[in-house]
């Protein structure tokens, strides 16, 4: 952390190429800490900031891959050897990039060459695999002439395959396919009606999972009226993207009341002011829905998966890096996108805890997208139907600022929601049965009427309780403190943390006395009972089993869009973002999956799901209704869901967390000390949450102001995972400020031995 600021984000130094003869270089170590080399003359031309280079490191010198973080023409004190190679045409980040990498690796304590090696998808790093082409694309109608100039039969062929298509051909092809030398085409681009692009092209060009070309018509914005409040909202926007500047807004507003239009018409204004935007949704709801919508309404958009191969990865990194994109729409890792220009960064369903990256470097992607906007200068949409606690709280101290959204479009009620009481609706067989009679009558009654049903059940598997009732044996890993799940169709029990795998046994291997028993009820089971009980259905399974060849996400849901679907039953996959007018009922099998962990945010997850799975349902002119099967009507988890009040569960859950210092109030430190030795692991744990509480108490003699709590250390929630064994505990301050000066002042002082590992998670999400 001792690299000279001033040469950080020398821009204006690297430019003055003659007077550069020093180059700060991170690597990917944990060792925050930058190493100066000389820059022979021969590289002069070559090294900018933010390329990687090649230079010896670390033991025998071995040549390592770093990146160039600062150019300097100040002699460092000592000697210094020099760089061997530069990797990179270009730089890989912009200016901003490296100044949100930089702040990262300060905010969550690892180091700046973890940071970038992360970030930077390793398909960047290669221009191997490209060769450049000359590409033709249509312009969007939005940008061509009017009128539209005289074409000839020539030109016309040409600009039908150019707009049949959608997206960049290359120009030889184009000419193949409309049978006509470069004129025509090169008269179009004059024109204005096409233009040219020469980019690089991964030399096998990667099979789409998802085909871009297919884009939906409908989603076009004409002749669609903005509700009275999607037009106050859309002013405020409007305003803030033509004025620019860092503005951070809270979007609320309940499912189905049309979010999705007011980012589509911010991002509009952006593109049409020659700038571009950056889009984050949830890895799940990158659905192609999502997509096609951004797709014909937003000029050249590029989709980045988390499952996409490096290549590909890559290809979009370069595309985006060169300016050929208007709009990226991706999840987590898309808000490192080395957009040029950017106008705008939206983030959809912004509560989601998929944004929160569970390893190092352990960023949360909705605050990172918040710093960038910061350092961009930008205005940011934070947009959910139930924000999270920690960006309601933001709008409520005016640190946001709150649109909110609370009717569904065309006045459409929310669904009504019902709760079923487990204790009481129940079959007289006293069998276990996962639907009661009363949401299985619900069920008949909408499919008889031609609707379709949504049946959420978050737990996957055929069996989820394998026991033994003679001896209370439980079926568990072997490496973690988890029971284990029975998978009828592979008939093998499963961890679902570790993917360890069982043979399902029939006696106790325990007291070798008792059979068996499966019981809890997974996907799996819930499907053959719902077969059983509505034969004449077709019923479609979606979660991550029946969910694993690319391309079953888009068939299920496109299946069940055209209606040959009839009941959709799944996982917690099929509860968000799905917009399917003809659902006129969803159950969900059991709220209580979620409720009774030893998570602070458990209440929270829980009336997220129960709001999207809800909203889910009558979003066409049938309307819809929900039924909640619980043993817990009255947690306010869930009694506040079934009446749609947001804003009473944010009250009533933000004076819960008061008093107890959880976030949003007080940010929140988790440290995990694992081994596979228990001993050690504990041994460490007691060590350093000593180390830490000495720590506060001499700096608290100073300053009387800082406050800072130490929770633990105890076993972790989930003890033994993956062979180790687990030990945490948490730091709590009202100040961030305060907390990462201990954290800093600490963390160096205590030695851990080779056996265990340290975690240290900053505003942690898992707290298992
Ligand atoms: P949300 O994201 O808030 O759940 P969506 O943006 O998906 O809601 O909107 C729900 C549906 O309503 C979509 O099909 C969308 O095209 C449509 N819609 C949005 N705004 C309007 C409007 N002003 N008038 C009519 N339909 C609208
Ligand atoms: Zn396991």
């Amino acid at each position: 952390m001792d690299v000279p600021q001033r040469n950080l984000f020398g821009e204006a130094e690297a430019q003055t190429e003659a007077a550069v003869l020093f180059a700060e270089i991170v690597f990917d170590r944990p060792l925050d800490h930058a190493y100066s080399y000389g820059v022979p003359s021969r590289l002069r031309d070559l090294v900018a900031v933010g390329k990687r280079v090649l230079a010896p490191f670390g033991r025998g010198d071995r040549q390592t891959v770093g990146f160039c973080v600062g150019l300097t023409s100040t002699a460092p004190q000592r000697e210094v050897k020099n760089i061997v190679q530069v990797l990179d045409d270009e730089p890989l980040l912009t200016p901003q990039l490296l100044k949100l990498t930089r702040w990262m690796a300060d905010y969550y304590l690892c180091s700046w060459g973890q940071v970038l090696n992360a970030v930077v998808p390793a398909g960047a790093k290669e221009l191997s695999g490209t060769r450049a082409i000359i590409m033709v694309e249509p312009l969007p109608p939005m940008l061509r002439p009017t009128p539209l100039p005289a074409l000839t039969p020539k030109q016309k062929k040409v600009l039908e395959i150019l707009d049949e298509r959608h997206e960049p051909i290359e120009i030889r092809e184009l000419g193949r396919q409309a049978n006509c030398a470069a004129g025509p085409i090169r008269a179009l681009i004059k024109s204005g009606l096409a233009r040219r692009r020469i980019t690089r092209v991964e030399r096998e060009l990667p099979s789409e999972e998802d085909d871009p070309t297919t884009r939906d018509e409908s989603s076009s914005s004409a002749g669609l009226v903005l509700t009275p409040d999607q037009l106050q909202a859309s002013a405020v926007l409007e305003q803030a993207v033509r004025a620019g500047g860092f503005k951070p807004f809270l979007l609320h507003g309940v499912t189905g009341s049309g979010k999705t239009e007011l980012y589509l018409r911010a991002i509009e204004q952006v593109v049409r002011e020659g700038k571009s935007a950056l889009v984050l949704v949830p890895e799940i709801s990158l659905t192609p829905q999502t997509i096609r919508a951004f797709q014909g309404r937003c000029g050249e958009v590029a989709v980045m998966h988390s499952h996409m191969h490096q290549g590909e990865r890559g290809g979009h990194w370069r595309r985006i890096a060169a300016g050929q994109v208007q709009v990226v729409v991706g999840a987590r890792s898309a808000v490192f996108a080395p957009t040029q220009n950017l106008g705008l960064i939206v983030i959809d369903e912004e509560h989601e805890s998929t944004f929160k990256q569970e390893a190092t470097p352990r960023y949360h992607g909705r605050d990172v997208a918040v710093m960038r906007a910061r350092f961009e200068d930008i205005p940011i949409i934070l947009g959910s139907a139930t924000p999270s606690m920690e960006s309601w709280h933001n709008a409520q101290r005016g640190q946001y600022t709150l649109l909110s959204l609370p009717k569904r479009v065309f006045d459409r009620p929310l669904p009504q929601v019902h709760l079923i009481d487990l204790r009481h609706d129940r079959h007289p067989d006293k069998r276990l049965h996962g639907i009661s009679p009363t949401l299985e009558r619900a069920m008949t009654h909408a499919l008889d009427l031609g609707g379709q049903v949504i049946l959420l059940l978050n737990r996957r598997g055929f069996s989820t309780y394998i026991h033994c009732p003679a001896c209370g044996h439980v079926e568990q890993c072997k490496f973690c403190d988890l029971a284990l799940t029975y998978h009828k169709e592979r008939d093998l029990m499963l961890c679902h943390y570790c993917g360890y795998e069982q043979e399902p046994a029939l006696r106790c291997p325990d007291c070798g006395l008792g059979q068996v028993k499966y019981q809890g009820m997974g996907t799996e089971k819930l499907q053959l009972e719902i077969e059983a009980k509505f034969p004449r259905q077709v019923l479609r399974r979606m979660d991550s089993d029946t969910m694993r060849r690319p391309g079953s996400h888009k068939q299920t849901l496109d299946a069940f869009r055209r209606g040959e679907i009839h009941i959709l039953l799944g996982t917690q996959m099929i509860a968000k973002g799905l917009d399917f007018p003809n659902v006129t009922l969803v159950g969900v099998v059991n709220a209580d999956v979620a409720l009774h962990r030893a998570d602070f945010r458990a209440s929270e997850r829980t009336f997220q799901l129960l709001a999207q799975v809800a909203g889910r349902t009558g979003r066409g002119p049938r309307g819809g209704k929900v039924f909640v099967q619980t043993f817990s009507t009255d947690h306010p988890a869930i009694s506040m869901a079934a009446v749609h009040d947001y804003l009473g569960f944010a009250k009533a859950e933000l004076g819960h967390r008061r008093p107890l210092n959880y976030p949003p109030y007080h940010r929140m430190a988790r440290l995990i000390l694992r081994s596979r030795k228990q001993e050690a692991a504990s041994e460490c744990a007691d060590r350093l949450a000593g180390a830490f509480r000495a720590a506060v108490e001499t700096v608290q003699a100073k300053a009387d102001a800082a406050d800072l709590r130490i929770l633990g250390p105890a076993e972790a929630p989930v003890f033994k995972l993956k062979g180790y064994f687990r030990y945490h505990f948490q730091l709590q301050s009202s100040s961030s400020g305060f907390l990462h000066q201990v954290l800093r002042q600490t963390l160096p002082s205590v030695k851990l031995p080779k056996d265990v590992e340290l975690t240290l998670d900053i505003d942690p999400q898992d707290m298992m």
